[in-house]
């Protein structure tokens, strides 16, 4: 949440991926630790290839690094890459550096940020956004995300659990699959995390010679 009491697109998305998160930047106001994957995503976001996208839409405009607020919906957001095509359709992109969804689809907490942006550009442009592209650097893999009229009413009730969490200040109890954690930045401190199959040693026979 920023300070002026907006929930923020990436909020939402962290959220979406596990409420503890929520709990540990906007109650205990604690730094994510920078994994490897991260820094790299970093990197790959920085070189977003364009010419992926523009491509295929053709579009008369591209606007990028488009910071959006919205005091009714009390959300706010950057918008990396907005292409607007001859149509007049607008099309949120962004770049991640992971893989889509085993489903083939984009991951649900990346559908709910796009979402939450959509939900921005909507008003902002007086339009309303139908798909929004990630590209799943890692995988190679452009992902189309239908905006759905149920998207964004979960996008607007995640934005009251967060903002109704951060007033409560209560942690959130969670049970996280593995896949989750295992490049959250928070791992090292969350109690949640599920602990690694132990290894049971087999006590070995003595050796008959
Ligand atoms: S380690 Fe797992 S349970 Fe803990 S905050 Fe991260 S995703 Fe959630």
């Amino acid at each position: 949440m920023s300070e002026e009491g907006y929930v923020t697109a990436v909020d939402v998305k962290n959220h979406a991926l596990c409420p503890k998160i929520t709990y540990f930047v906007h109650v205990l106001h604690l730094k994510e630790r920078v994994t490897e994957a991260m820094e790299y995503g970093r990197e790959v976001h920085e070189q977003a290839p364009l010419e992926l996208i523009t491509s295929r839409l053709k579009p008369v405009k591209v606007l990028r690094n488009l910071e959006l607020v919205d005091r009714q919906l009390r959300l706010k957001g950057k918008v990396d890459t907005l292409v607007v095509t001859a149509a007049g359709e607008y099309v949120p992109f962004e770049v991640k550096w992971s893989d889509p969804d085993p489903s083939g689809g984009a991951q649900p907490h990346h559908k709910a940020q796009m979402a939450a942006y959509a939900m921005l550009v909507d008003r902002a442009f007086n339009t309303t956004v139908k798909r929004a592209i990630i590209y799943y650097a890692r995988a190679g893999k452009l992902v189309q995300v239908p905006i759905t009229h149920q998207l964004k009413k979960h996008v607007k009730e995640m934005v009251e659990q967060i903002a109704q969490l951060v007033k409560s200040e209560e942690e959130p109890l969670v049970k996280q699959s593995p896949s989750k954690c295992i490049n959250c930045g928070y791992q090292a401190i969350c109690q949640a995390t599920p602990q690694p199959p132990r290894h049971i040693k087999l006590k070995q026979e003595p050796r008959v010679v």
